[in-house]
């Protein structure tokens, strides 16, 4: 089941369980069964002063292993077997469940003791999905926490009927009590957010009480961590308010071209875009969602930013880096079909597809890789593209005109995601020559059609392009003084990490550059900030 290799870094993590704890077991004739039972007994005999196994349990879940701290009543379960991206969640699981502690902030820590009430998680995962193990180890930590939290982590594949009855087709996929309670990635301090209601009032009131900023920076992506990184350097108050930290890398496999990084995922890169942002003790303000701005009342005055949770924080200068999200194609049946068939992250729900037919919207390089990783892994791929041509690189396409099972249509228009008993079952297109409307019977819808800028929330403030982009110039500056942008947010071509973080440090300069030589009313308006000047000194 685990190779030398593995069972020797499994040992050596298995070191710093300091409590005892038992496995508790309930198992079928399964052959996965049958892996969990050699899986389990390796564990416990990499570790058998400490951890004990039993496997006469009795949950309806089989296979399914609990882990259980002595005299403890935390709940966690793991049915089927967690190996492939989610064998770290197990060893991370065994590890705080023996006590080793978490890397979690402690106010974190304290918010899920305090949390009252009865809850009952289960998530679905999938052990080729990236997305998944933030979502199954946040719930396991819960669990081990607070005993009033269980949490049952869920392989999809080795409990099919479940995820088809419950109509699954995305994960992660996250009930709480029996109801449907969020899909995606999800960080630990969201879940914690979403379940604690008075939290929101209480970071408010703490984000408003925060001294103005030198640079506050909108957006955690690419753009904002490097725009940060420039304006901590320079020695001033800075701030980062964003609402996902990480921003799209979050959700890529593979990069390849960040210059200087061989490869890496794009977890990775989001968790190193953090750690060197901290280095610099920037302010980090994760999970805030801005939804105004307001400009200076008169030159040199600061500038607002009105927060989704009632919040205000105000800063000398503004950098918005709010980066971009999936473009929707916008046909009846996306919204009712999102995650029951409709997707948009080809390598976290491809493999729920398995064997089944797909359709990609899109022709563009996303949309042709999305089919090429795809068809290695349904039955059928359909790809749609609305131009006469497909847009990707010729080496892509020629790649996917090679595939069997891959049929493509250009000058497609899609109109229309059908289904029935609340899943896909369809896609209707129109031959654009022809005026022809075709349906092609499938599974699963698969939209790669690019990204849409997050301005929304700056009409009417921030010149922006038609295409909704704010317009920068080659500095930064946007048409409001002491406001930069940089990132795929702006009107800058070619949005990719290494162009979205050159720009970023430009924004940043740029704003320095503007606090040099904003008039000395403004610096002595800073200056009320005293306490706050010696913070961003003494980080
Ligand atoms: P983003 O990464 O989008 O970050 C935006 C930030 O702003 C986030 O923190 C977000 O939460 C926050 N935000 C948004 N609205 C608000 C608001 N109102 N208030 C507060 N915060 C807000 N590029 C490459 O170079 N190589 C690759 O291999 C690659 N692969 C990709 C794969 C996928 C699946 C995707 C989606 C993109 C990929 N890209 C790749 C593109 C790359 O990820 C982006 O160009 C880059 O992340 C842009 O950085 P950014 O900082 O401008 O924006």
């Amino acid at each position: 089941m685990l190779d030398e290799q593995l069972k020797t870094q499994l040992a050596a993590y298995l070191e710093r369980v300091q409590q005892p704890f038992e496995l508790v077991a309930s198992l079928d004739d399964s052959e996965t069964a049958r892996d969990m039972r050699e899986l389990l007994t390796t564990i416990q005999s990499l570790r058998s002063d400490k951890i004990t196994l039993r496997t006469d349990g009795n949950d309806a879940r089989k296979p399914s292993f609990s882990l259980q701290r002595a005299g403890a009543t935390n709940s966690l379960r793991f049915a089927g077997l967690p190996l492939g991206h989610e064998f770290t969640s197990l060893v991370l699981a065994l590890l705080w469940t023996g006590g080793h502690p978490p890397k979690v902030e402690q106010d974190v820590i304290d918010s899920i003791k305090a949390l009252d009430g009865d809850f009952n998680f289960e998530v679905y995962m999938s052990l080729t999905c990236h997305n998944c193990p933030d979502v199954v180890q946040a719930l396991s930590l819960m669990a081990i926490v607070n005993p009033k939290i269980k949490t049952t982590v869920i392989e999809g594949g080795a409990f099919q009927q479940e995820v088809t009855e419950r109509e699954i087709m995305a994960v992660p996929m996250v009930f709480l009590n029996g109801q449907v309670f969020g899909s995606g990635r999800m960080s630990i301090e969201e879940i914690v957010a979403k379940l604690d209601t008075g939290a929101a009032a209480r970071e408010a009131a703490k984000l408003s009480a925060k001294a103005p900023y030198d640079v506050l920076i909108v957006g955690g992506g690419p753009a904002g961590a490097a725009a940060a990184v420039y304006a901590a350097r320079k020695g001033i108050r800075t701030g980062v308010a964003a609402e996902r930290f990480g921003g799209q890398v979050n959700d890529t496999l593979a990069i390849e071209n960040y210059i200087s990084v061989l490869e890496t995922d794009g977890p990775k890169f989001a968790a190193a875009l953090e750690a060197h942002t901290r280095a610099y003790g920037v302010d980090i303000m994760n999970l805030q969602r801005a939804d105004k701005l307001i400009p200076a009342a008169e030159p040199g005055g600061l500038i607002s930013v009105q927060m989704a949770n009632g919040a205000t924080l105000q800063s000398k200068t503004v950098i918005l880096s709010t980066g971009a999200r999936w473009r929707n194609v916008n046909v009846p049946g996306e919204a009712e079909y999102k995650n029951k068939g409709v997707a948009y992250c080809p390598h976290c729900d491809g493999p729920l597809f398995k064997g089944k037919r797909t359709a990609v919207i899109g022709g563009g390089n996303s949309g042709v890789e999305a089919a090429i990783d795809l068809a290695g892994i349904v039955a059928h791929v359909t790809l749609i593209e609305f131009a006469d041509q497909l847009k990707a690189d010729a080496v892509l396409v020629n790649k996917l005109k090679s595939l069997p099972n891959v049929t493509i249509h250009t000058n497609a228009q899609t109109t229309e995601i059908t289904g029935a008993d609340g899943k896909v079952n369809g896609l209707k297109y129109k031959d654009r020559a022809t005026n022809v409307e075709h349906l092609v019977p499938l599974e699963g819808v698969f939209v790669q059609i690019g990204l849409v800028p997050n301005t929304e929330w700056l009409k009417g403030t921030v010149e922006l392009s038609k295409f909704g982009e704010i317009i920068v110039d080659s500095h930064g500056r946007t048409n409001i003084p002491g406001v930069f942008a940089a990132g795929d947010c702006t009107t800058v071509p070619f949005k990719q990490i290494v162009i979205a973080a050159g720009d970023g440090s430009k924004a940043a300069l740029s704003a320095f550059d503007h606090l040099i030589r904003m008039p000395v009313v403004a610096a002595a308006e800073g200056a009320k900030a005293p306490e706050a000047q010696r913070e961003a000194v003494a980080a």
